[in-house]
């Protein structure tokens, strides 16, 4: 730390980022990203882009947001898109807290909206999940700040309906609720039809996930067009130019290619069941997950433990150091050929 840096700075914890190691080729399941290819057409039309990465990129994402408007069944002006979806919550988090306007969220959950409050000096509610790591809607309503809650949520993978969700937005109404549908492809309840009858509602979304797209760092958000034009006075004011040539590009392919989007998230919904099962039958409890991962543990062996040993192995895991979760580990739900080699290292360690 540099004698220069300001108070929040110096006290900002910074997201830990999954590890990606380079010591050696690794089955990775860490991080939550795809196994699959992104959409051949996506890449087709990045490589197209490249060609034009002397000039700026359009500061609209006019095509990108033309398409996604038609697929969402939405306005162009409803949605911004973002570099990443942390930067979607970054902005919410510029535009709707400071220090007389906190956030709330689950004491358990995406580790990044704890960092982008400290950051922005936002004073934090942070709301115990259950025992059984569900969030009860109940202790949500009427919190009077900005809520952030993952559906599902990360790192368990559970996941609310969506009659739930409007009871927070119903619950709120002097306050938005961003629900960050990152994992929500994968088989859980969208929110998003209720963006026209609640002016507090954000859904934030990611091309990282069910569209293969990390890489490429492409998110968005949807809500009322008066939310959106808040997220925009931000995004004009600190990067206009947020989304490069190549990732609208690969972005607008990969929305256009809903066949290739559909056999992908359904091989992960079906790799995700089998991974379960796999786990249960070797004596794991394992959280009923509706994301692209399983929260799992096993009576007698500590989660670091596992998670080191799988690692030796060459398969990463992600393990979190912290009171409630240190005795599971996450694993992102891989190709069938990487959870089978994960299955196999798990029974020479056990
Ligand atoms: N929300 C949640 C719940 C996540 O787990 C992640 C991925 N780490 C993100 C948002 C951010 O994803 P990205 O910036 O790649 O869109």
């Amino acid at each position: 730390m540099s004698k220069f840096s300001n108070q929040r700075i110096k006290k900002v914890t910074a997201y830990t980022p999954g590890e990606q190691p380079k010591d050696r080729r690794y089955v990775k399941l860490n991080t939550n990203e795809s196994p699959f290819a992104p959409s051949p057409y996506a890449l087709r039309l990045a490589r197209l882009a490249a060609a034009d990465l002397k000039l700026y990129s359009d500061p609209e994402c006019r095509e990108l947001t033309a398409a996604a408007a038609e697929a969402f069944g939405i306005e162009k002006d409803e949605i911004i898109f973002t570099n990443g979806s942390d930067e979607a919550l970054n902005f919410a988090f510029a535009a709707f807290c400071d220090e007389n306007n906190g956030a709330a969220f689950p004491d358990i959950t995406y580790g990044f909206y704890k960092v982008f409050a400290d950051l922005y000096g936002v004073p934090t509610v942070e709301i115990p999940l259950k025992d059984d790591f569900s969030v009860d809607v109940n202790d949500y309503i009427g919190v009077y700040k900005t809520v952030f809650i993952a559906n599902p949520n990360a790192p368990t993978g559970k996941a609310l309906s969506v009659g739930e969700i409007e009871k927070t937005v119903k619950g709120n109404p002097e306050n938005v609720v961003v629900i960050d549908e990152a994992y929500v492809d994968f088989g859980a309840q969208t929110a998003l039809p209720l963006i026209k009858k609640y002016d507090n509602l954000l859904i934030v979304r990611t091309f990282s996930k069910s569209r293969s797209l990390a890489g490429g760092r492409l998110g968005f958000a949807i809500g009322n067009k008066e939310l959106i034009a808040d997220l925009n006075r931000v995004k004009y004011s600190t990067n206009p130019y947020n989304v490069n040539r190549m990732s609208q590009a690969a972005g607008l392919g990969a929305l256009c290619d809903s066949e290739y989007f559909d056999y992908c998230r359904e091989k992960i919904i079906n790799n995700r069941n089998y991974l379960s099962m796999q786990l249960k039958s070797r004596g794991f409890e394992a959280v009923d997950s509706l994301a692209n991962f399983i929260f799992a543990k096993k009576a007698g062996v500590a989660g670091k433990e596992i998670y080191l040993k799988l690692k030796e192995k060459g398969v990463l895991v992600r393990h979190f150091d912290t009171p409630r979760l240190t005795d599971y580990v996450r694993i992102t739900v891989g190709s069938k050929e990487e959870l089978d080699f994960l299955l196999e290292a798990l029974e020479e360690i056990l």
